[in-house]
C-alpha cells in the first residue's frame, strides 16, 4: 500500500483518454452554476462564446417542451423570463450533448438507441417533474436524463467485452439495455457507479451527481440529502423505468410498476400517465430535430404502450391473485427492513453513516476490487478533533457533542458525489474516497481541515475554536480482503504522525 503516488486513473476504467471530457463552454457554464451572483449579461456573454448552442438553446427554450408565453428572440430575453438557473442548465446540457456526439469515436456502439433512451428519460423526466408540482427541479431533471445513460456508454467503450455480453456493445433495438442487477453480477460494479463518478468528476452540482447515481437503487441514496435531492432522484427513478417501458422489448413489469409509483407517489392516473408517455414522442422528435441527432425512426409510443398492457395482462391472469398478495408482504417487509437498516447504520448524534457502516461500505469497496482484480484505487481519510477533551472539561458534554455535530456537518458537506464521510467513534470520523487520487485525497483533506478551522461555533455566548489533525492512505490495488482494515490503519499512523507534528494539519 502506498502512499505517496503520481496522479493515475485507475487502467481500464475512466481512462484519461477514453471517457468524454467536457467542452470550454460547459466548463465556463459550469462555473456559473456554482455562484448565486451571475448576472444576465455575464451568463449571455459565456453562451455568446458558442454560436451554435445559443441558436439551439432559444429553439429549445421556443419548444413546447419549454414553452411559455411569448417567443424568445434572445439569450437574455430567456434568461429573464424562465430565470438565470434553467438557461444555465439548459446550455450545460446542450453543451454536453454536443461534446458527446461530436465524434461518435466508437465505430461498434448504437449512439442512435443511446441518445434514444436519454432522450426519452430527459422528457419524461421534464414533463413527470411539471406534472408532480416539482417545477422547480424540472430543468435539473431533463439534464439528469440527458446523462442518464452515460455510466453505459463508458463501460461499454473501457470494458467492451465485459459489458458487450450484457448486450451493450451492439444493443440493437431488440436487446434490453442491462439491469443494475445484471452489471453488479458480471461487472462487480454498476454503471450508476461509473456515473456518479464521471458526474463528480466532471464537477456538475451534487444533487445532478446523486439523483443520476442513484435513480437505479433509489432506495441507497445516503439519508443526509435534502428533499429537493430526494425528490429529484424519485423523479429520475420514474423517468428511468418509462424508458425502459418505451425502448426495451421486455416491458409489461416496468408499465405495471410506473402506474403504481406514479399514482402512490403523485396521484397521477393511468389515463394522465398514458398522456404523458404519448406526448414525449412528440418531445422527442422536436428534440433530435433541434439536436441534430439522426435517430432512426422508432416505434409509436402508442403501439408500445398497447404492446406492455397485452403483456401485462398475460402475466396478470397468470397470476394475478398470489402474485399481489406476496408482492404486498415483501414490500412491507422490505420497507421495514430498510428502516431498520438505516437506524442500526447511522450515528444518532451526527446523522452520519456509523462505524458498523463504515467497515461495511470499505469492505464492499475491497470484495468488488478483488472481484474485477483490476487496480482501482481507494482512499480513505481519518479526521480527529484537536483536544477535543478540553471542550467536554471546560465547557461541558453537550458543548463537545455540539462540536461533533458541527463536524459532522463540515464533512458531510465537504465530500464530493461518490465519496462517503462516516464518524468512526468518539471524535473520530473517516471519508472512503473510491477513485481518489493522492491529489484528490489531499485537496479534500485540505478543504476539510480548513474549513472546521474556519467554523465559529458560538456555545453559550462563547466562540469555540476547532481545528483538527487528518492522515490520508490510498491503496493502489486490493489484493486481500483484509486491505480494508490495513488501509484505515495505514491513515491512522498518518494521523499520529499529524499529532505529533503540531496538529491542525495533514499528513501522508
Ligand atoms: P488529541 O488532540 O490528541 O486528539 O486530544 P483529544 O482530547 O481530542 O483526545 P482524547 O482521546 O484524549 O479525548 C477524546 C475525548 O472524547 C474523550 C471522550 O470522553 C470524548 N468523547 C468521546 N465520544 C464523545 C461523545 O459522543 N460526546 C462527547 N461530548 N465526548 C465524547
Ligand atoms: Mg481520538
Ligand atoms: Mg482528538
Amino acid at each position: 500500500m502506498s502512499t505517496i503516488a503520481p496522479f493515475q486513473i485507475p487502467a481500464d476504467i475512466l481512462q484519461a483518454d477514453s471517457i468524454p471530457s467536457l467542452p470550454v463552454v460547459a466548463l465556463e457554464v459550469l462555473a456559473l452554476t456554482d455562484r448565486d451572483d451571475v448576472d444576465i449579461e455575464e451568463l449571455a456573454e459565456v453562451i455568446a462564446r458558442d454560436p451554435g448552442l445559443a441558436i439551439k438553446l432559444l429553439k429549445l427554450a421556443n419548444s413546447p417542451l419549454f414553452k411559455m408565453e411569448g417567443e424568445f428572440s434572445t439569450i437574455r430575453g430567456a434568461s429573464m423570463v424562465l430565470g438565470i438557473r434553467s438557461v444555465t442548465l439548459m446550455a450545460l446540457s446542450f453543451s454536453l450533448v454536443s461534446s458527446l456526439e461530436s465524434e461518435r469515436p466508437w465505430s461498434d456502439f448504437d449512439y442512435d438507441g443511446f441518445w434514444r433512451r436519454s432522450l426519452v428519460c430527459a422528457t419524461f423526466a421534464r414533463r413527470i417533474s411539471e406534472r408532480a408540482n416539482q417545477k422547480k427541479i424540472s430543468d435539473e431533471a431533463f439534464l439528469c436524463g440527458l446523462l442518464s445513460h452515460v455510466g453505459g456508454l463508458v463501460l461499454a467503450q473501457c470494458l467492451p467485452s465485459d459489458y458487450g455480453k450484457l448486450g451493450v456493445g451492439n444493443i440493437q433495438a431488440l436487446a434490453n439495455w442491462p439491469t443494475e442487477e445484471d452489471e453488479l453480477n458480471t461487472l462487480g460494479f454498476s454503471q450508476s457507479d461509473v456515473l456518479l463518478t464521471l458526474l463528480g468528476t466532471w464537477g456538475l452540482p451534487n444533487r445532478i451527481c446523486m439523483a443520476a447515481g442513484y435513480m437505479q437503487r433509489p432506495r441507497a441514496l445516503p439519508t443526509k440529502h435534502d428533499t429537493d435531492t430526494r425528490e429529484l432522484t424519485a423523479i429520475m427513478t420514474l423517468s428511468f423505468l418509462a424508458t425502459r417501458l418505451l425502448c426495451d422489448p421486455d416491458n409489461g413489469t416496468e408499465l405495471r410498476i410506473l402506474e403504481k409509483w406514479a399514482s402512490s407517489k403523485y396521484g397521477i392516473s393511468k389515463r394522465e400517465l398514458n398522456e404523458i408517455l404519448l406526448l414525449v414522442e412528440d418531445d422527442i422528435r422536436d428534440l433530435s430535430g433541434l439536436l441534430q441527432l439522426d435517430l432512426p425512426p422508432g416505434q409509436t409510443h402508442s403501439s408500445i404502450l398497447q404492446r406492455a398492457r397485452a403483456q401485462l395482462l398475460r402475466q396478470s391472469i397468470a397470476n394475478a391473485t398470489c402474485l399481489s398478495r406476496a408482492e404486498n408482504q415483501t414490500e412491507q417487509l422490505h420497507k421495514e427492513n430498510i428502516e431498520l437498516e438505516v437506524r442500526a447504520s447511522t450515528d444518532v448524534l451526527t446523522g452520519l453513516p456509523n462505524r458498523r457502516a463504515l467497515d461495511h461500505h470499505l469492505a464492499k469497496e475491497i470484495k468488488q476490487r478483488l472481484s474485477r482484480n483490476v487496480p482501482l484505487h481507494l482512499g480513505v481519510l481519518m479526521i480527529d478533533i484537536d483536544h477535543f477533551k478540553k471542550f467536554n472539561d471546560t465547557h461541558g458534554h453537550l458543548a463537545g457533542d455540539a462540536v461533533l455535530v458541527a463536524v459532522g456537518k463540515i464533512l458531510a458537506d465537504s465530500v464530493r458525489a461518490g465519496d462517503s464521510a462516516s464518524r468512526f467513534g468518539g471524535e473520530e470520523f473517516a471519508v472512503i474516497m473510491p477513485l481518489a487520487s493522492i491529489d484528490g485525497m489531499r485537496m479534500c483533506a485540505e478543504r476539510i481541515r480548513s474549513r472546521i478551522e474556519e467554523t465559529r461555533l458560538i456555545w453559550k455566548g462563547e466562540e469555540l475554536r476547532i481545528t483538527a489533525s487528518i492522515g490520508c492512505a490510498q491503496l493502489k490495488r486490493a489484493n486481500s480482503h483484509l486491505d480494508g482494515e490495513r488501509l484505515i490503519e495505514s491513515a491512522d499512523k498518518h494521523l499520529y504522525k499529524a499529532k505529533n507534528c503540531g496538529r491542525n494539519r495533514i499528513e501522508m
